[in-house]
């Protein structure tokens, strides 16, 4: 997807504060962290939501959820985190390249991201 935000990050197009990369997936810091520590979490191939995951994908959205509770502890969130997807209109997701928020730090997360 040449215009995808995301996918541009996953190229280096636009840079980020990258905290992990493997085959398939691609792990950096939000921009506008919204807790101490708010990493997303992104399959390196486009898939734009939830609504167009299909078996193909399904490699790489487990390695995002393999990855999450390591890369938080690693980064601040030593005692856990939250993992949010956001999806479609109704989840509010605003950037159109499936990503995780993992989200934590020193204190326990609200029941909100
Ligand atoms: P959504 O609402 O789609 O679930 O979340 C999109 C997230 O992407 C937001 O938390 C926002 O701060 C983050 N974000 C948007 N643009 C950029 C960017 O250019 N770089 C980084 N690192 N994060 C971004
Ligand atoms: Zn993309």
């Amino acid at each position: 997807m040449d215009n995808c935000l995301f996918c541009r990050i996953v190229r280096g197009e636009i840079p980020s504060r990258k905290v992990y990369e493997d085959d398939l997936v691609y792990a950096f810091h939000d921009i506008n962290p919204a807790r101490p520590v708010h990493i997303l979490v992104i399959p390196k191939h486009h898939i734009a939501s939830l609504a167009e995951v299909g078996v193909a994908d399904e490699p790489a959205l487990g390695r995002v959820l393999a990855v999450a509770h390591r890369l938080a502890s690693e980064n601040g969130s030593p005692d856990g985190c939250r993992v949010i997807i956001n999806s479609g209109r109704i989840g509010q997701q605003e950037v159109p390249h499936l990503h995780a928020h993992v989200v934590g730090g020193s204190d326990p997360v609200g029941p909100m991201l």
